[in-house]
Protein backbone atom coordinates (compact mmCIF):
# COMPACT_ATOMS: atom_id res chain seq x y z
CA UNK A 1 0.00 0.00 0.00
CA UNK A 2 1.67 3.63 -0.88
CA UNK A 3 1.15 6.00 1.84
CA UNK A 4 0.74 9.82 1.53
CA UNK A 5 1.64 12.38 4.24
CA UNK A 6 0.46 16.25 2.81
CA UNK A 7 1.53 18.75 5.63
CA UNK A 8 0.86 16.75 8.27
CA UNK A 9 1.31 18.25 11.80
CA UNK A 10 0.63 17.60 15.28
CA UNK A 11 0.71 20.14 18.14
CA UNK A 12 0.37 18.98 21.60
CA UNK A 13 -1.17 21.56 23.32
CA UNK A 14 0.44 23.40 26.19
CA UNK A 15 0.58 22.62 29.66
CA UNK A 16 2.53 24.94 30.82
CA UNK A 17 3.29 28.50 30.42
CA UNK A 18 6.91 27.85 28.81
CA UNK A 19 5.60 25.74 25.81
CA UNK A 20 2.68 28.63 25.48
CA UNK A 21 2.33 27.94 21.63
CA UNK A 22 2.49 24.00 22.67
CA UNK A 23 4.75 21.66 21.25
CA UNK A 24 5.16 20.81 17.48
CA UNK A 25 6.06 16.97 17.74
CA UNK A 26 5.12 17.07 13.75
CA UNK A 27 5.49 19.97 11.59
CA UNK A 28 4.67 20.02 8.45
CA UNK A 29 5.55 16.71 6.91
CA UNK A 30 5.36 15.50 3.13
CA UNK A 31 6.09 12.60 1.82
CA UNK A 32 5.13 9.74 -0.27
CA UNK A 33 6.14 5.89 0.96
CA UNK A 34 5.70 3.22 -1.70
CA UNK A 35 3.75 0.37 -1.45
CA UNK A 36 5.78 -2.90 -0.14
CA UNK A 37 8.87 -0.78 1.03
CA UNK A 38 10.59 -1.40 4.76
CA UNK A 39 11.17 2.07 5.72
CA UNK A 40 13.27 3.25 8.98
CA UNK A 41 11.78 6.67 10.24
CA UNK A 42 14.80 7.88 12.43
CA UNK A 43 15.84 10.53 14.76
CA UNK A 44 16.85 11.78 17.98
CA UNK A 45 14.34 10.94 20.94
CA UNK A 46 11.61 13.37 21.11
CA UNK A 47 12.20 14.29 17.76
CA UNK A 48 8.44 13.27 17.28
CA UNK A 49 8.69 9.60 15.45
CA UNK A 50 6.12 8.05 17.82
CA UNK A 51 3.55 10.92 17.22
CA UNK A 52 3.84 10.06 13.57
CA UNK A 53 3.49 6.57 14.05
CA UNK A 54 0.55 7.12 16.06
CA UNK A 55 -0.76 9.55 13.44
CA UNK A 56 -0.45 7.14 10.68
CA UNK A 57 -2.22 4.23 12.75
CA UNK A 58 -5.29 6.63 14.01
CA UNK A 59 -4.70 6.61 17.41
CA UNK A 60 -4.23 10.05 17.29
CA UNK A 61 -5.41 13.00 15.37
CA UNK A 62 -3.62 15.22 13.27
CA UNK A 63 -3.77 19.13 13.77
CA UNK A 64 -3.54 19.39 10.51
CA UNK A 65 -2.88 17.65 6.99
CA UNK A 66 -3.69 14.79 5.73
CA UNK A 67 -2.72 11.11 5.74
CA UNK A 68 -3.55 8.98 1.86
CA UNK A 69 -3.70 4.60 2.29
CA UNK A 70 -3.60 4.30 -1.52
CA UNK A 71 -5.03 7.60 -2.44
CA UNK A 72 -8.03 7.53 -0.20
CA UNK A 73 -8.22 9.66 2.71
CA UNK A 74 -7.67 7.80 6.09
CA UNK A 75 -7.26 10.65 8.17
CA UNK A 76 -10.67 10.95 10.14
CA UNK A 77 -10.86 7.26 9.96
CA UNK A 78 -10.40 5.18 13.58
CA UNK A 79 -7.89 2.98 14.13
CA UNK A 80 -9.57 -0.19 13.33
CA UNK A 81 -10.67 0.65 10.37
CA UNK A 82 -7.38 1.53 8.71
CA UNK A 83 -6.00 -1.94 8.51
CA UNK A 84 -2.92 -1.32 10.33
CA UNK A 85 -0.32 -3.64 12.56
CA UNK A 86 1.18 -2.12 15.35
CA UNK A 87 4.17 -3.26 17.77
CA UNK A 88 5.22 -1.64 20.44
CA UNK A 89 8.95 -1.66 22.10
CA UNK A 90 6.88 -2.79 25.52
CA UNK A 91 5.32 -5.59 23.41
CA UNK A 92 2.20 -5.29 25.73
CA UNK A 93 1.64 -8.69 25.59
CA UNK A 94 -1.68 -10.17 27.69
CA UNK A 95 0.52 -11.38 30.48
CA UNK A 96 -2.55 -13.97 31.77
CA UNK A 97 -3.09 -15.36 27.78
CA UNK A 98 -1.34 -18.07 26.01
CA UNK A 99 0.68 -17.23 23.01
CA UNK A 100 -1.76 -18.50 20.69
CA UNK A 101 -4.99 -16.19 22.49
CA UNK A 102 -2.60 -13.17 21.94
CA UNK A 103 -2.64 -14.19 18.22
CA UNK A 104 -5.87 -14.56 17.96
CA UNK A 105 -6.66 -11.38 20.07
CA UNK A 106 -7.35 -8.76 17.49
CA UNK A 107 -9.27 -11.39 15.31
CA UNK A 108 -11.96 -12.54 18.25
CA UNK A 109 -13.81 -8.91 17.71
CA UNK A 110 -15.19 -9.36 14.14
CA UNK A 111 -18.70 -9.24 13.70
CA UNK A 112 -21.56 -9.83 11.55
CA UNK A 113 -19.69 -11.13 7.91
CA UNK A 114 -16.56 -10.71 8.97
CA UNK A 115 -16.71 -12.79 11.77
CA UNK A 116 -14.43 -15.73 11.97
CA UNK A 117 -15.10 -19.40 13.06
CA UNK A 118 -12.96 -20.97 15.95
CA UNK A 119 -10.97 -23.27 13.29
CA UNK A 120 -10.30 -19.87 11.37
CA UNK A 121 -9.02 -17.79 13.98
CA UNK A 122 -6.44 -21.15 14.60
CA UNK A 123 -4.99 -21.63 11.28
CA UNK A 124 -4.56 -17.84 10.66
CA UNK A 125 -2.83 -17.59 14.02
CA UNK A 126 -0.61 -20.62 13.32
CA UNK A 127 0.21 -18.82 9.58
CA UNK A 128 1.12 -15.68 11.47
CA UNK A 129 2.90 -17.73 14.17
CA UNK A 130 4.88 -19.61 11.54
CA UNK A 131 6.04 -16.36 9.72
CA UNK A 132 7.96 -15.69 12.92
CA UNK A 133 8.82 -18.95 14.00
CA UNK A 134 7.28 -19.64 17.15
CA UNK A 135 4.72 -22.37 16.32
CA UNK A 136 6.10 -24.77 18.56
CA UNK A 137 5.20 -22.15 21.69
CA UNK A 138 1.86 -21.57 21.11
CA UNK A 139 0.39 -22.89 24.85
CA UNK A 140 2.98 -21.08 26.77
CA UNK A 141 2.00 -17.63 28.36
CA UNK A 142 4.07 -14.62 27.51
CA UNK A 143 5.99 -14.67 30.93
CA UNK A 144 7.51 -17.96 30.00
CA UNK A 145 9.15 -16.03 26.68
CA UNK A 146 12.44 -14.68 25.93
CA UNK A 147 11.97 -10.90 25.59
CA UNK A 148 13.30 -11.99 21.67
CA UNK A 149 10.46 -14.56 21.43
CA UNK A 150 8.00 -11.95 23.16
CA UNK A 151 8.90 -9.81 20.32
CA UNK A 152 8.14 -12.31 17.87
CA UNK A 153 4.65 -13.09 19.34
CA UNK A 154 3.93 -8.98 19.06
CA UNK A 155 4.79 -8.87 15.45
CA UNK A 156 2.64 -12.20 15.08
CA UNK A 157 -0.26 -10.19 16.65
CA UNK A 158 0.47 -7.64 14.56
CA UNK A 159 0.57 -9.30 11.03
CA UNK A 160 -2.25 -11.66 11.91
CA UNK A 161 -5.15 -9.39 10.30
CA UNK A 162 -2.90 -9.14 7.40
CA UNK A 163 -2.77 -5.66 7.63
CA UNK A 164 -2.28 -3.39 5.05
CA UNK A 165 0.43 -1.44 6.90
CA UNK A 166 2.60 -2.64 9.68
CA UNK A 167 3.98 0.15 12.27
CA UNK A 168 7.30 -0.96 14.80
CA UNK A 169 7.95 1.55 17.35
CA UNK A 170 11.43 0.82 18.34
CA UNK A 171 10.65 -2.86 18.45
CA UNK A 172 14.05 -3.60 19.31
CA UNK A 173 14.84 -1.90 21.93
CA UNK A 174 14.04 -3.97 24.74
CA UNK A 175 16.18 -6.79 23.40
CA UNK A 176 20.25 -7.18 23.99
CA UNK A 177 23.12 -6.83 21.57
CA UNK A 178 23.22 -9.71 19.78
CA UNK A 179 19.02 -10.60 19.79
CA UNK A 180 19.06 -6.96 18.29
CA UNK A 181 20.98 -8.26 15.70
CA UNK A 182 19.22 -11.02 14.73
CA UNK A 183 15.64 -9.82 15.00
CA UNK A 184 16.28 -7.22 12.64
CA UNK A 185 17.38 -9.52 10.29
CA UNK A 186 13.99 -11.22 11.10
CA UNK A 187 11.72 -8.39 10.83
CA UNK A 188 13.23 -7.91 7.49
CA UNK A 189 12.87 -11.31 6.35
CA UNK A 190 8.98 -11.00 7.20
CA UNK A 191 8.72 -7.94 5.63
CA UNK A 192 10.42 -9.55 2.55
CA UNK A 193 7.99 -12.32 2.67
CA UNK A 194 4.49 -10.70 3.55
CA UNK A 195 5.79 -7.29 1.08
CA UNK A 196 3.37 -5.69 3.77
CA UNK A 197 4.70 -2.07 3.49
CA UNK A 198 6.28 -1.39 7.03
CA UNK A 199 7.42 1.69 8.74
CA UNK A 200 9.78 0.71 11.47
CA UNK A 201 11.30 3.89 13.64
CA UNK A 202 14.46 3.42 15.86
CA UNK A 203 16.80 6.42 17.00
CA UNK A 204 19.36 3.70 16.13
CA UNK A 205 20.97 5.15 12.72
CA UNK A 206 22.61 1.65 11.59
CA UNK A 207 19.71 -0.52 12.55
CA UNK A 208 17.66 1.74 10.50
CA UNK A 209 20.55 2.00 8.07
CA UNK A 210 20.94 -1.90 7.72
CA UNK A 211 17.41 -3.21 6.77
CA UNK A 212 15.56 0.03 5.39
CA UNK A 213 15.09 0.39 1.53
CA UNK A 214 13.97 4.08 2.56
CA UNK A 215 15.28 6.19 5.82
CA UNK A 216 13.63 8.74 6.74
CA UNK A 217 15.36 11.20 9.11
CA UNK A 218 13.59 13.69 11.45
CA UNK A 219 14.55 16.17 13.59
CA UNK A 220 12.46 18.17 15.81
CA UNK A 221 9.08 17.38 14.24
CA UNK A 222 10.94 18.60 10.91
CA UNK A 223 11.83 16.17 7.78
CA UNK A 224 15.21 16.25 7.29
CA UNK A 225 16.00 13.77 4.66
CA UNK A 226 14.05 10.76 2.70
CA UNK A 227 16.35 8.44 0.69
CA UNK A 228 18.24 5.05 0.48
CA UNK A 229 20.48 4.25 3.11
CA UNK A 230 23.44 4.50 0.71
CA UNK A 231 22.42 7.69 -0.42
CA UNK A 232 21.39 9.64 2.70
CA UNK A 233 24.91 8.68 4.21
CA UNK A 234 27.16 9.43 1.02
CA UNK A 235 25.02 12.58 0.15
CA UNK A 236 23.39 13.99 3.59
CA UNK A 237 21.25 17.23 3.41
CA UNK A 238 22.59 19.32 5.87
CA UNK A 239 24.74 19.14 8.87
CA UNK A 240 22.48 17.17 11.35
CA UNK A 241 22.38 14.69 8.73
CA UNK A 242 25.70 14.10 7.87
CA UNK A 243 26.31 13.65 11.66
CA UNK A 244 23.22 11.65 12.61
CA UNK A 245 24.80 8.76 10.24
CA UNK A 246 27.68 6.67 10.38
CA UNK A 247 29.87 4.88 13.12
CA UNK A 248 32.26 5.98 13.78
CA UNK A 249 30.49 9.28 13.57
CA UNK A 250 31.57 12.04 10.82
CA UNK A 251 34.58 14.15 11.65
CA UNK A 252 33.64 18.14 11.27
CA UNK A 253 35.89 21.18 11.77
CA UNK A 254 35.06 25.05 10.97
CA UNK A 255 36.83 25.52 7.59
CA UNK A 256 36.20 28.29 4.70
CA UNK A 257 36.32 28.21 1.31
CA UNK A 258 38.27 30.53 -0.02
CA UNK A 259 39.91 31.60 -4.01
CA UNK A 260 38.51 27.87 -5.01
CA UNK A 261 40.36 26.24 -2.38
CA UNK A 262 38.83 24.54 0.95
CA UNK A 263 40.75 25.42 4.06
CA UNK A 264 40.63 24.30 7.38
CA UNK A 265 42.43 26.72 9.46
CA UNK A 266 45.68 27.42 7.42
CA UNK A 267 45.68 24.52 6.03
CA UNK A 268 44.11 24.08 1.64
CA UNK A 269 42.70 20.38 1.89
CA UNK A 270 40.96 20.56 -1.34
CA UNK A 271 40.24 22.23 -4.48
CA UNK A 272 36.80 23.95 -4.37
CA UNK A 273 36.77 25.90 -7.58
CA UNK A 274 33.46 27.39 -8.57
CA UNK A 275 32.78 27.87 -4.89
CA UNK A 276 32.38 31.66 -3.87
CA UNK A 277 34.22 32.71 -0.65
CA UNK A 278 32.26 31.90 2.55
CA UNK A 279 32.82 30.03 5.72
CA UNK A 280 31.63 26.89 6.11
CA UNK A 281 31.42 23.54 8.14
CA UNK A 282 33.52 20.82 7.03
CA UNK A 283 32.09 17.07 7.51
CA UNK A 284 34.94 14.26 6.52
CA UNK A 285 33.89 10.39 7.07
CA UNK A 286 36.54 8.58 9.07
CA UNK A 287 37.17 6.61 5.61
CA UNK A 288 38.08 9.94 4.05
CA UNK A 289 41.88 10.15 5.48
CA UNK A 290 44.57 8.64 3.51
CA UNK A 291 48.04 9.33 5.15
CA UNK A 292 50.51 11.52 3.02
CA UNK A 293 53.73 13.04 4.94
CA UNK A 294 53.40 15.78 1.82
CA UNK A 295 50.03 16.50 2.44
CA UNK A 296 49.47 20.03 4.47
CA UNK A 297 46.11 19.11 6.79
CA UNK A 298 47.92 17.67 10.48
CA UNK A 299 46.30 16.09 13.30
CA UNK A 300 48.21 15.40 16.58
CA UNK A 301 48.38 11.66 17.11
CA UNK A 302 46.35 10.59 20.55
CA UNK A 303 46.25 6.99 19.95
CA UNK A 304 46.26 4.09 17.51
CA UNK A 305 43.20 1.39 17.85
CA UNK A 306 43.74 -1.19 16.01
CA UNK A 307 40.60 -3.12 14.53
CA UNK A 308 42.02 -6.62 12.79
CA UNK A 309 41.60 -5.31 8.93
CA UNK A 310 41.54 -1.83 9.90
CA UNK A 311 43.16 0.91 11.94
CA UNK A 312 41.61 4.09 13.61
CA UNK A 313 43.90 6.98 14.17
CA UNK A 314 42.13 9.41 16.65
CA UNK A 315 43.97 12.36 16.48
CA UNK A 316 43.40 16.34 17.50
CA UNK A 317 42.53 19.08 15.29
CA UNK A 318 42.68 22.51 16.51
CA UNK A 319 39.55 22.96 14.04
CA UNK A 320 37.88 20.45 15.00
CA UNK A 321 34.50 20.47 16.41
CA UNK A 322 34.80 17.45 18.54
CA UNK A 323 37.97 16.74 20.72
CA UNK A 324 38.95 13.69 18.90
CA UNK A 325 39.40 13.06 15.46
CA UNK A 326 38.39 9.62 13.95
CA UNK A 327 40.47 8.31 10.64
CA UNK A 328 39.94 4.92 9.69
CA UNK A 329 42.84 3.26 7.34
CA UNK A 330 44.02 0.27 6.15
CA UNK A 331 45.96 -1.59 8.65
CA UNK A 332 48.91 -2.01 6.03
CA UNK A 333 49.69 1.71 6.98
CA UNK A 334 49.94 1.03 10.49
CA UNK A 335 54.08 1.42 10.36
CA UNK A 336 53.37 5.18 8.48
CA UNK A 337 52.03 5.92 11.67
CA UNK A 338 54.36 7.46 14.77
CA UNK A 339 53.79 9.61 17.41
CA UNK A 340 53.56 13.19 17.20
CA UNK A 341 52.09 15.01 13.94
CA UNK A 342 50.24 12.65 11.12
CA UNK A 343 49.61 14.39 7.99
CA UNK A 344 46.34 13.30 5.70
CA UNK A 345 44.79 13.50 2.20
CA UNK A 346 41.66 14.30 2.43
CA UNK A 347 39.23 12.22 -0.14
CA UNK A 348 36.95 14.82 -2.19
CA UNK A 349 34.10 11.98 -2.40
CA UNK A 350 33.74 10.97 1.63
CA UNK A 351 34.00 15.68 2.57
CA UNK A 352 31.01 17.28 2.46
CA UNK A 353 30.55 21.25 3.19
CA UNK A 354 27.95 23.28 4.67
CA UNK A 355 27.13 27.23 4.15
CA UNK A 356 27.92 28.01 8.14
CA UNK A 357 24.77 30.75 7.71
CA UNK A 358 22.33 28.74 5.85
CA UNK A 359 23.64 25.04 6.38
CA UNK A 360 22.84 24.52 2.80
CA UNK A 361 24.74 21.46 1.46
CA UNK A 362 27.63 23.09 -1.04
CA UNK A 363 28.07 20.90 -4.55
CA UNK A 364 31.68 21.33 -5.49
P1 LIG B 1 9.99 10.25 19.80
O1 LIG B 1 9.10 9.06 19.62
O2 LIG B 1 10.77 10.60 18.57
O3 LIG B 1 10.89 10.13 20.98
P2 LIG B 1 7.52 11.63 20.50
O4 LIG B 1 6.67 11.57 19.28
O5 LIG B 1 7.22 10.69 21.59
O6 LIG B 1 9.05 11.53 20.06
O7 LIG B 1 7.46 13.12 21.07
C1 LIG B 1 7.66 14.25 20.28
C2 LIG B 1 7.50 15.50 21.12
O8 LIG B 1 6.14 15.61 21.54
C3 LIG B 1 8.31 15.50 22.40
O9 LIG B 1 8.72 16.81 22.63
C4 LIG B 1 7.33 15.03 23.45
O10 LIG B 1 7.66 15.56 24.70
C5 LIG B 1 6.03 15.61 22.94
N1 LIG B 1 4.87 14.79 23.30
C6 LIG B 1 4.68 13.47 23.00
N2 LIG B 1 3.49 13.04 23.44
C7 LIG B 1 2.89 14.12 24.03
C8 LIG B 1 1.63 14.32 24.68
N3 LIG B 1 0.72 13.35 24.78
N4 LIG B 1 1.36 15.57 25.17
C9 LIG B 1 2.26 16.57 25.04
N5 LIG B 1 3.47 16.44 24.44
C10 LIG B 1 3.78 15.24 23.94
MG1 LIG C 1 9.09 7.25 20.66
Amino acid sequence: MKVTLQNLTKIYPSRSKKESKGVVAVNDFNIEIADGQLVGLLGPSGCGKSTMLNLLSGLQKPTGGKILFDGDDVTNLPPENRGVGLVFQSYALYPHLTVKQNITFPLENRRGKDKLSKDEMNSMALEAAKLVQIESLMDRKPGELSGGQQQRVAIARAIVKKPRILLLDEPLSNLDARLRLQTREEIRRIQRSTGITTVFVTHDQEEAMSISDLIIVMKDGVLQQVGKPQEVYDNPGNLFVAKFLGTPPVNTFDGYVKDGGLYIGEERVLDAAGVEDCDVNVAIRPEGFEINPQSAFTCTVDRVEVMGRDISIVSTHEFSHNPLVRSIIGSENVNDVTEGNVKFDVKKNKTCIFRKDTDERIFF
